[in-house]
């Protein structure tokens, strides 16, 4: 219930006192009213409740949508693989289980070449990334040039290309393309896995 302020106070006080004497109290008059307009600090107040409805979406979700399993030492990034050294993280799922967009970004590549096997880069312009995911079960349903939302599906879980068991291999690239400087993508995965395992 939104507080009264001083001449809504003295308009129920009149209200009572008429009624109390038995008398109809008298219509509102506009400037009576004036008080309704919410105030300043009932706004704010309002829009923390309507956030609290209604939470902003969180600009980073995890990629994987189910259990995952991040591997031992040789799934690290940089781990050395005969010859070159790992790029990417490996996140160990079922076959089939649902791959989404980390963050809102653009295709910028897709393939089925032989290593990477069926893949998908994602560009996000706004902290300069590429989100590359190599292995996928099916060629992705996304084209190059499309938009994607974080949360949004790009793929499943599978194991084509170079792959010794269902994952997905994740590399963050930072700059734009599938050969940009590779960054390790743990931290990052590990923070997203703790903030999903934490109930809302
Ligand atoms: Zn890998």
């Amino acid at each position: 219930m939104r507080p009264l302020g001083a001449r809504g106070l003295s308009l129920m006080a009149a209200t009572i006192a008429a009624v109390a004497v038995g008398v109809p109290a008298a219509a509102a008059t506009p400037d009576e009213l004036a008080p309704l307009a919410p105030t300043l600090e009932e706004a704010s107040w309002l829009a923390t409740l309507e956030s609290l409805r209604h939470p902003p979406r969180p600009p980073v979700v995890f990629p994987v949508r189910g259990r995952v399993d991040f591997g031992e030492r040789d799934a690290r990034f940089g781990a050395s693989r005969g010859g070159h050294v790992h790029e990417g993280q490996d996140v160990f799922a079922p076959a089939g289980t649902p791959l989404v967009a980390i963050r809102d970004g653009r295709i910028v590549e897709t393939g089925d070449d032989g290593g990477r096997g069926n893949y998908v880069a994602i560009w996000n312009r706004e902290v300069r990334r590429t989100f590359v995911y190599l292995h996928m079960l099916h060629p992705s349903r996304v084209r190059v040039g499309e938009s994607v939302r974080r949360g949004q599906r790009v793929g499943s879980v599978g194991c084509t290309g170079s792959c010794w068991g269902d994952h997905l291999h994740l590399e963050v690239r930072r700059g734009k393309g599938t050969t940009a400087r590779p960054l390790d993508p743990l931290p990052l995965l590990r923070r997203l896995a703790a903030r999903r395992a934490r109930p809302e």
